[in-house]
């Protein structure tokens, strides 16, 4: 017999497929630039951005029962169970008001992707795939003074190899879908913009 809570997640994701969303994924190893990239998408597209792990720190800090496990596998830069994940997404999606998505480091494994799927029978429009040396990753995660617990050398490695061994796998599973959308990110922020810009342009630009 399913309980309350099944009963109110098949009702969050009866009202997501009701919205019909537009959904881009946001992938690329990290500190290759999503978080940078979204906020502009987000100006000129009108889409609204959910960071997986601006998500999981929100949850951490909020208290919640699940805190103290995200917070000890963000450290070890490990892959958080995806119901957790899931469930924080499909809130905040309901929560928005909008209906365009880019859901930023997420589907970071198979199982993952496997999973967003079955439960909210949402299919991305196409993958933004943000490729970037490790080399270069490393230098611009070990600058960016935001204060993570993760961005140190020591944890940037195990992030870096988990993406290689789960998360690239996720992005070959959608480029033979021919979803894959792959820009270099290796350049200057504004020139991988335009790179971006010419993807999403002229179909989604908002009216001023
Ligand atoms: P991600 O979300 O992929 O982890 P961020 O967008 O947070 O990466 O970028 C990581 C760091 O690198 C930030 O300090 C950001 O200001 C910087 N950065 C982002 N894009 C570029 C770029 N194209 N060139 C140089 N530095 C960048
Ligand atoms: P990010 O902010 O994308 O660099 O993610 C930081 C950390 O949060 C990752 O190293 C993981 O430990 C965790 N995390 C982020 N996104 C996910 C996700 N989609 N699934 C599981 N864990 C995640």
């Amino acid at each position: 017999m399913g309980t309350v809570v099944d009963a109110a997640n098949k009702e969050a994701n009866r009202s997501l497929a009701d919205l019909n969303p537009t959904v881009v994924f946001v992938l690329g190893g990290p500190g290759s630039g999503k978080g940078t990239q979204c906020a502009n998408i987000v100006q000129h597209f009108g889409f609204t951005h959910l960071s997986a792990g601006d998500l999981l720190r929100a949850e951490i800090k909020s208290g919640s029962e699940n805190g103290t496990m995200i917070s000890n596998m963000i450290k070890e830069g490990k892959i958080v169970p995806s119901e957790v994940t899931i469930k924080l997404l499909q809130q905040a999606m309901l929560e928005s008001g909008n209906n365009k998505f880019l859901i930023d480091g997420f589907p970071r494994n198979e199982e993952n992707r496997a999973a967003f799927e079955a439960v909210t029978k949402i299919e991305p429009s196409f993958v933004l795939f943000f490729d970037c040396s490790e080399e270069e990753m490393e230098r611009r995660l070990l600058s960016r003074n935001q204060g993570r617990e993760d961005d140190n050398i020591e944890t940037i490695r195990k992030r870096f190899k988990v993406f290689l061994e789960s998360s690239l796998p996720v992005i070959e599973y959608y480029n033979s879908k021919g979803k894959v959308r792959k820009i270099d990110a290796g350049r200057p922020v504004e020139e991988v913009y335009e790179s971006v810009k010419a993807i999403f342009a002229p179909k989604n630009e908002k009216a001023d």
